[in-house]
C-alpha cells in the first residue's frame, strides 16, 4: 500500500483527485483502507475501480477478465472457474466501463496525429448484426477508440470522428479510410474550430487546414479483392505520402494497419459471440467490451512493429506498447494494474458566494486550487 499514488475521491472535500499533496496516510492496511486529513473520510484502495466491493479474489477477477479480453469463450471461463455467466458478464461489463474512462482519461488528450486510419467493422451477434467502426494512429499503433451501432450511417461515423477530434492537435493530417462517403463529410464536419471575432451571437467556424483525406477501395468478387483504388478527396498527394512516411506507415495510400487490428478484434469477439447466450445482444455490451479490448491492445500488450534497437546493456531490442510508444507510460502495464487505474476526478472549486472570504476558505484556495 502506497499513500503517495493515492488520492481523496469524496467530492466534496478540496484535496479531491490530487496525488502527491501528503493528505492521504493509511488508515487499515488489514481492509486495504486510506484516510484523507483533509476530509477526515477513510476510503477503500479499490474504490473507482471493477474490484470495488467484488466477493471474489482480486486475482480470480483478473483471470476472467484478461480471458475475455483475448475472446476466451464464456462457457470455458464458467466450467473452469465454477463462476455464473451473469457474473462474468458483470464483470465483464465493469471493467470495460472503466477501461472506458481510462481510456478517455489518459487516450483522448491532444496529440499530433500524423497519420490516422479509420475503418468498420460487421459483427454478427444474436441474430443481428452490429458495426463497429474504429481508428488508429499509424505512428504508435495507438488505438483512438471506437463507436458501436446497428446501422452503417453518419452518425456512427460523425461519432468515430469526434474521438478522433478530441485526440488530436490542429497539425497537418492524413486520414486513410475506405470508399464510403460518410467519412468525407463527417471529417470536414467535426474538424472545425469556432473564429472568436469579438461580436455577439455564433462565431464563424473555420475549417482546419492540412486535413488530408486518401481513400483506399476495395472491390470484391467472391470475396476477394480484385480491384484496388487509391485517391485523394481532399488534400495533396505529395503532404500525404510524406505524413505516411512519417508514421512508418508503408509507401502509399492504405487502410492496412487499421485491418490488422479490426482482425484482432473480430477473431476476438467471434467466440464471444457465438457461445454465448447474453453476452453480446446489443450495442450497449459491446461498447464496454470493445474498450477492454483496446485499452488491453494499448496498455498491456508488446506490438512487435514498435520496439526500437537497444544501445546499452545486453537487450537487443526495447519491446514497446502502443502507450509507451505515445508516450502516456514508461512500462507495460499489467491488466490488474489497468483495472486499479483510478481516473481522478475534476479538480475541486469552492463555491461562489457574496462578501469576502473567509481566513479558512482562502488558504484552502491557496493549497487547492493551484
Ligand atoms: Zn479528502
Amino acid at each position: 500500500m502506497d499513500p503517495r499514488t493515492q488520492f481523496c475521491p469524496n467530492k466534496g472535500c478540496p484535496a479531491r483527485g490530487k496525488v502527491g499533496k501528503n493528505n492521504i496516510v493509511i488508515h487499515s492496511r488489514k481492509e486495504a483502507r486510506y484516510k484523507c486529513q483533509i476530509c477526515g473520510k477513510t476510503f477503500a484502495g479499490t474504490i473507482g475501480t471493477p474490484y470495488y466491493r467484488l466477493r471474489y479474489s482480486m486475482e480470480v477477477v483478473t483471470q476472467v477478465v484478461t480471458l475475455i479480453a483475448y475472446g476466451c469463450p464464456v462457457q470455458a471461463i464458467v466450467v473452469a472457474f465454477q463462476l455464473d455467466e451473469r457474473t462474468i458478464r458483470a464483470w465483464q461489463e465493469s471493467s470495460g466501463q472503466h477501461c472506458q474512462q481510462v481510456h478517455q482519461h489518459l487516450v483522448q488528450q491532444p496529440r499530433e496525429l500524423g497519420h490516422v486510419q479509420a475503418d468498420e467493422i460487421r459483427v454478427k451477434a444474436q441474430g443481428k448484426v452490429l458495426w463497429m467502426a474504429m481508428a488508429i494512429m499509424v505512428q504508435t499503433r495507438l488505438w483512438l477508440g471506437g463507436v458501436v451501432s446497428e446501422h452503417r450511417n453518419q452518425s456512427l461515423i460523425i461519432e468515430l470522428i469526434q474521438i478522433v477530434r478530441a485526440c488530436a492537435l490542429a497539425r497537418p493530417m492524413l486520414f486513410c479510410v475506405d470508399g464510403l462517403r460518410s467519412y468525407v463529410k463527417a471529417i470536414q464536419l467535426v474538424f472545425r474550430t469556432p473564429l472568436p471575432t469579438g461580436k455577439r451571437g455564433r462565431p464563424r467556424l473555420i475549417s482546419w487546414p492540412a486535413i488530408h483525406i486518401g481513400q483506399v477501395i476495395k472491390r470484391y468478387e467472391n470475396k476477394r479483392v480484385v480491384d484496388v483504388t487509391h485517391r485523394m478527396v481532399q488534400g495533396s498527394l505529395e503532404t500525404a505520402l510524406s505524413l505516411i512516411a512519417g508514421s512508418k506507415g508503408g509507401s502509399k495510400l492504405n487502410t492496412a494497419f487499421i485491418e490488422r487490428i479490426n482482425a484482432t478484434f473480430r477473431s476476438r469477439l467471434a467466440s464471444l459471440a457465438r457461445r454465448s447466450r447474453a453476452l453480446l445482444r446489443n450495442p450497449e455490451t459491446l461498447t464496454p467490451l470493445m474498450f477492454l479490448m483496446g485499452s488491453v491492445y494499448n496498455f498491456c500488450s508488446y506490438h512487435k512493429s514498435l520496439r526500437l534497437p537497444g544501445i546499452v546493456g545486453g537487450h537487443k531490442w526495447i519491446p514497446r506498447t502502443p502507450a509507451i510508444a505515445a508516450g502516456l507510460t514508461d512500462h507495460i502495464w499489467t491488466v490488474k494494474e489497468l483495472l486499479l487505474f483510478r481516473v481522478p476526478p475534476p479538480a475541486w472549486v469552492p463555491l461562489k458566494h457574496r462578501g469576502q472570504r473567509s481566513q479558512v476558505e482562502a488558504t484552502l484556495i491557496a493549497r487547492w486550487c493551484s
